[in-house]
């Protein structure tokens, strides 16, 4: 009779006992943390609603609709009806907001972060460590014991690729469970990739310290499977560095797609071999989840919801030197309607090498589904049914798809002798994406853009406006004041027919005043059809217009100072806005912190909504205007005074 001795001293038994335990157990806590921290953010999001609903109630109950948009005093609480408690519970508020959202940092090519978005993925990378590196003492007594922490590393590692690949998808389920946008996801995504880039090092080398023989010999394919993806890993986490990035997106997009197929694929069977493939299938499922969404959608926009085989034509007419319109009509459908804000993913097969139709590029949809137009409730619901909507896109060349896209409208405008005459090219659409603010819940409104950055703007007002008239007890707001900075008198043509429109509609209970200011000088290509493509020339543009009290005053300044532009207005869209009393140009750059101060001493007893859209440098002075106590922080708060910044950011993270 023969009996199995083990061969294994029963201290290591015990040992691997313990180690596997715990290898099994902490990946397991790691995604308890994360399932709270994202509880608490609905939970803080479920609180916002509640809150905004009850505020919404109260204030409706205590003022009729009627109120006129010019009697503060009706409108808002006066400062000193604040009880006390309020006042310390919005200083705090503030306090947090200005630590957190409004003290931001640059990291290069054009980027800025907050606080919160630097501390997250810290916090993120210090929790993964603790886990990693705690109760690793073997029973011998030996610290830091390497038999301990090498395979953790490596569990904790594929158990966070379901996180880190949720994080990234578009259609994002932990955006829309806690509202923060896609883009904003993706610089934690970004972060919790190097997280586990550093978890994969730790891995791998204490594997190496305890050698590679036998079981685990270099020769295994599971074991090389490892180590491709772990090198693939290393290669993306490089190539996604911000640099490479801004030079060459769409390469790095395309070598992103490819490497993580290969990291999925090659970490089934390696941690496979360890038990650990149950957390590779899920990223793999919702990777493809994603991809298959996106396709959905980009079939549904072009060719299923207006019943045709033909794809959706865009029109794209050249604004300017370096700008462009493009213009989609889709037929109204419940499955395509879109948010104040949204951005959707355009490919214009045209402007791609060899009119190949997967690039993609985000821009944000500068109209809303409804039309704005409208002027009473059987009006709106004439406007729900109405057949078309319209997705309007302002685009500022730059020197990749969208420079190639302007010299296509401009090149096929000029070569048809039909000067800025838009021109019709099939384009695909993917989206809508983002998470714009709410602004139900905020007396006041105040929209700041430069240049493109309109198109964020723009529809927020339109919005109001409609919804003032369609759905007055829906909103607070009572005030709008809109901010626009160009560069050149004549970018005021991008919106003027559709800022007009939404000006002729605002109702007698909304106030809304529009600021243009006219920044200099423009290098780029001339505007009018007899000038060659490749010629460059300076319109200066300086002193142009100066602010005047009057409208009509101002459109005879620009007559006399410039003939030209005086004409291209004369009796369009652009002159009557000139003309109309709630519009105001000024020359020179917009002083935020003024404009802010002011709007705060208005919106006092109130809650105020800042949204800021365009260059870097604009959300900057936003920020920093915003972090100045007596606009926004605890003098603000003394006066019971709510401020909420939304910086809606065009570059790429
Ligand atoms: C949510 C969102 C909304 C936007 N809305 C607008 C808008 O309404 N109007 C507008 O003019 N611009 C908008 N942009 C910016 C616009 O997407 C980029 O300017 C455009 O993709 C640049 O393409 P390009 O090939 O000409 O860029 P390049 O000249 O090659 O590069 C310019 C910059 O754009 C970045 N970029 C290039 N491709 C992409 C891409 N696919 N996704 C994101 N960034 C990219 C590059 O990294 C670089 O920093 C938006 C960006 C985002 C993220």
């Amino acid at each position: 009779m023969s009996t199995n001795v083990s061969t294994t001293p029963p201290s290591s038994a015990a040992d691997g006992a313990i180690r596997n335990g715990r290898e099994a157990l902490y990946p397991q806590e790691v995604w308890w943390m994360i399932s709270c921290t994202i509880a608490l953010l609905i939970s803080l999001r479920a609180i916002s609603w509640l809150w905004n609903y009850r505020k919404i109630h109260s204030i409706r109950q205590a003022s009729p609709t009627t109120t006129p948009a010019n009697d503060v005093e009706l409108q808002t609480k006066p400062p000193n009806n604040v009880n006390p408690l309020m006042k310390a519970g919005l200083s705090v508020l503030s306090l947090t907001r200005i630590l957190a959202f409004r003290f931001s940092y640059s990291i290069g090519y054009g980027s800025r972060i907050s606080l919160a978005e630097a501390l997250t993925p810290a916090a993120y990378l210090a929790a993964l460590l603790t886990w990693e590196l705690i109760n690793t003492r073997d029973l011998s007594g030996v610290e830091f014991s390497t038999k301990y922490w090498a395979n953790r590393a490596g569990a904790m590692a594929a158990s966070q690729l379901t996180f880190v690949v949720a994080l990234a998808g578009k259609n994002n389920i932990i955006s829309f469970l806690t509202g923060i946008s896609y883009e904003k996801l993706h610089i934690i995504h970004r972060a919790a990739a190097r997280s586990l880039l550093v978890l994969i090092f730790i891995h791998l080398s204490a594997r190496k310290k305890l050698g590679f023989v036998g079981d685990d010999s270099l020769t295994i394919g599971w074991i090389r499977c490892g180590i491709a993806a772990g090198s693939a890993l290393t290669t993306l986490v490089i190539l996604g560095n911000r640099y490479i990035r801004s030079k060459m997106y769409e390469g790095f997009l395309i070598i992103h797609h490819f490497f993580v197929l290969i990291i999925l694929c090659c970490l089934i069977p390696h941690a496979g071999s360890g038990g650990y493939a149950k957390f590779v299938w899920p990223a793999l499922l919702l990777w493809g989840l994603d991809r298959l969404l996106r396709l959905s959608r980009i079939i549904y926009s072009t060719y299923l919801q207006h019943r045709t085989s033909i794809p959706t034509k865009a029109s794209i007419e050249v604004l300017s030197s370096d700008a462009l319109r493009v213009t989609v009509t889709l037929r109204r459908s419940k499955l395509l309607h879109w948010r104040p804000g949204q951005s959707v993913h355009l490919c214009v097969p045209v402007a791609s090498p060899f009119w190949h139709p997967f690039e993609f590029h985000p821009f944000t949809i500068a109209t809303i589904p409804t039309d704005v137009s409208i002027a009473s409730k059987s009006d709106v619901e004439k406007a729900m049914h109405d057949d078309n909507m319209q997705m309007k896109f302002i685009i500022r060349a730059r020197d990749g798809f969208t420079a190639r896209l302007h010299h296509y409208a401009w090149d096929s405008a000029v070569n048809a002798g039909r000067g800025r005459d838009p021109r019709f090219v099939k384009a695909y659409l993917d989206g809508p994406y983002g998470a714009p603010p709410s602004v139900d819940a905020f007396q006041n409104l105040v929209c700041i853009a430069g240049g493109s950055g309109v198109s964020f703007t723009l529809p927020l007002l339109m919005d109001v406006v409609r919804r003032n008239i369609s759905n007055p007890q829906g909103l607070l707001c009572r005030r709008v004041l809109f901010v626009w900075s160009i560069r050149d008198i004549e970018d005021l043509d991008w919106i003027a027919s559709d800022l007009r429109k939404t000006l002729s509609s605002v109702s007698s209970s909304l106030e809304v005043e529009v600021c243009v200011f006219v920044t200099g000088t423009r290098r780029g290509i001339a505007m009018n059809s007899t000038t060659s493509v490749k010629e460059t020339v300076e319109i200066d543009t300086k002193n142009l217009l100066t602010l005047e009290k009057n409208a009509a005053d101002r459109v005879e300044e620009a007559q006399t100072s410039d003939s030209e532009h005086a004409t291209k207005f004369s009796g369009g869209d652009a002159d009557a806005l000139l003309r109309d009393r709630t519009v105001s140009v000024s020359s020179g750059r917009a002083q935020v912190t003024e404009i802010l101060a002011e709007e705060s001493r208005r919106s006092e007893g109130s809650s105020m909504l800042v949204c800021v859209s365009g260059p870097t440098s604009l959300a900057t002075s936003v920020r920093s205007a915003l972090c100045k106590s007596s606009i926004a922080g605890v003098g603000a708060a003394m006066r019971g005074t709510n401020v909420s910044l939304h910086v809606e950011g065009f570059a790429v993270a």
